[in-house]
């Protein structure tokens, strides 16, 4: 039997789980800092500084050289024969330019991702999917000019998607349009929950497979939820794969697409109709090229210029691929799309859709701007489309330019990206509020923390809590498309007669092809954090069930979605003890260890586990 199914499963359960985990909370604080390395200085309150003799891209055109000065956290003057106050700092612009932070026009902003993109001169994310609950904390965030080392965000929240539509395969609860379903209420729910921009999706996935489909919102749903945005006084922008769903999305009054379609190249009926409704197109270019498994994410990853700003996260996923063939289609069909809306006068925003596999947050946005020229806008108009015209297009008055009274989010680079876009990774300063952004090397970070902590992990005496790490998260098929579940919860009555037990039971159902479900274990204090275990050798629990074989999937490695090592156990009526040692996951790397996953698989059909004294010995 071949080894691909497994491959694929493995690689599909690791993609929901790395996506599923940092989906999860709130970001954390990071571990202290590097201190600037550079000595850039910053213009927070009370004080200023100056650039002086740069190159400006003003976020529309590039100007010869001129002065910049930035002032408590604004920019507060730009010009030839601007004059810099005595006193105050000066950075050598000579054979540089300075360029508006960089606004990301569609990702998906988890985990580490503000930290990633900053790193990268992207100032701005705007999500296009995430956790609403964090909207008040981002709101915050975006209006201080204090000193940060993250980007600001935007977020559409919760989307509207149809009940098991695209967006519902995550691994957590997100709120559904029901087939008959009130838009305009479902929109106001949304905007109760304080969504900065409505975002529909129209995804039946027949642009991406000839077997597998997904439900969809009706074109009637499509209508009343950019009406009914409107009425909130909110953007409406759509996801559509297909032009015939663009169309009719646009026709709708959509403000924009956040990406472009890719079964068929723009027609001229296309391009009329969104200059005539004034719609913008987000290409997505960069995970359009990820479909073609060209090498495009991984070509950024080993680019000198960025390479050494990458942590390992980043670096994975650059370089990982969408399972399944190669389709060299939808990216030839995107390029040529967005050259002639270009050419037609259709605004052109770049966006990355990063978060997915063959992305990541900041770097990525370097390789769109190589994308949007390869597809024929010129370098200061790919500038343009990351800078001036999303902070327009999606009303964000304080950014995107470089002009008096601005906020200071600016990047640095070495030479001309007017004529070489690839400058634009030639960072020499970002300044993020005026602040100065320290940018330290990842690639020398510190090796993952030691587990210090003693074996136990858990002994459910007084519930389900750990003595270290993260704790346990169920884990689902969702993501992959299936449509498996699990729960969890304490029980009475553990092993050896102990207090209590972990409970995990679900139902292994029909969708994906490897199913699974199940609970996990993370031994950092953050959902797939490596920590090192190497001092370790022994997987050991207790188990009872229904006799049904389980696997236990062991996550490591520099990539949060490198693929899992297993091994298999019997659970039968009486509790067992189950010794695995770390030695007999094939591949796996006790120094970098994520995540212990326990979970049934195939035949469908429910399943009942229980789980005691859990040890890493
Ligand atoms: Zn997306």
């Amino acid at each position: 039997m071949s080894r691909w199914p497994e491959i694929l499963a493995a690689s599909a359960i690791a993609l929901a789980i790395a996506g599923a985990v940092v989906a999860q909370g709130p970001p954390q604080a990071s571990p202290a800092a590097a201190p600037a390395a550079a000595t850039l200085p910053s213009g927070g309150a009370g004080e200023a500084f100056a650039i002086s003799g740069v190159r400006v891209f003003d976020g529309e055109r590039m100007l010869p050289a001129a002065n910049v000065v930035v002032r408590d956290g604004r920019i507060e003057a730009v010009g030839a024969d601007v004059a810099i106050p005595a006193g105050i700092e000066v950075v050598d612009g000579a054979g540089r330019t300075l360029l508006p932070g960089f606004i990301d026009a569609h990702t998906h902003s988890w985990g580490d991702a503000q930290r990633d993109a900053l790193r990268f001169g992207v100032t701005t994310e705007l999500d296009m999917f995430g956790d609403w609950n964090r909207i008040p904390q981002l709101r915050a965030q975006r209006e201080s000019f204090d000193a940060t080392d993250q980007a600001d965000l935007w977020t559409a929240g919760a989307t509207v998607t149809t009940e098991g539509g695209h967006g519902t395969q995550f691994g957590f609860p997100v709120p559904t349009l029901a087939a008959d379903g009130d838009a305009a209420a479902f929109v106001a729910a949304r905007v109760a929950e304080r969504s900065d921009y409505i975002k529909l999706i129209v995804e039946d996935f027949s642009g991406h497979s000839d077997t597998r489909r997904l439900p969809t919102i009706t074109p009637p749903q499509v209508a009343a939820a950019i009406t009914a945005a409107h009425a909130q006084e909110r953007r409406a922008v759509v996801h559509a794969s297909l032009q015939a769903d663009a169309l009719h999305a646009v026709a709708s009054g959509a403000d924009g697409l956040v990406h472009i379609f890719h079964d068929e190249v723009a027609t001229p009926a296309f391009a009329a109709a969104a200059r005539e409704g004034d719609a913008f197109v987000v290409p997505t270019l960069s995970v359009i090229a990820g479909f073609a498994q060209a090498g495009d994410g991984a070509a950024l990853a080993s680019d000198a210029r960025l390479a050494p700003w990458l942590t390992a996260g980043q670096r994975g996923a650059l370089e990982a691929a969408f399972p399944g063939p190669p389709r060299a289609a939808p990216l030839d069909n995107a390029l040529a799309s967005v050259a002639a809306l270009h050419a037609a006068g259709v605004d052109i925003l770049a966006g990355t859709d990063a978060g997915n596999p063959g992305t990541a947050h900041g770097a990525s946005m370097h390789g769109e701007l190589a994308l949007l020229v390869r597809a024929g806008l010129s370098p200061t108009a790919a500038l343009a489309a990351a800078t001036s015209l999303p902070a327009r297009r999606f009303g964000l008055d304080d950014r995107g330019r470089i002009a008096p009274g601005l906020r200071a989010d600016l990047l640095l680079v070495e030479g001309d990206p007017g004529s070489d876009i690839e400058a634009t990774r030639s960072i020499v300063g970002i300044w993020k509020n005026g602040h100065a952004v320290a940018r330290p090397r990842m690639d020398q970070a510190a090796a993952s923390p030691v587990i210090a902590e003693g074996a136990l992990v858990a002994d459910f005496a007084e519930g389900t809590g750990v003595r270290y790490g993260h704790g346990w998260q169920i884990t689902t098929d969702a993501m992959a498309g299936g449509s498996s579940v699990a729960g969890q919860a304490w029980a009475e009555r553990g092993a050896q007669g102990s207090r209590g037990a972990l409970r995990v039971s679900g139902e292994i159902r029909p969708g994906f092809a490897f199913p699974w479900a199940g609970t996990m274990f993370h031994p950092g204090a953050q959902p797939m954090q490596p920590v090192d275990a190497s001092a370790r050798s022994e997987l050991v629990f207790q188990a009872r069930g229904d006799g049904r074989s389980y696997q236990v999937m062991l996550f490591s490695g520099s990539s949060m979605q490198a693929m899992p090592s297993m091994q298999s156990f019997t659970a039968g009526p009486e509790w067992e003890e189950v010794r695995m040692p770390l030695s007999a996951f094939a591949g796996a790397d006790p120094a970098t260890l994520r995540a212990v996953a326990i979970t049934a698989g195939l035949p469908e059909g429910a399943f009942e586990l229980f789980i005691d004294q859990v040890e890493l010995r």
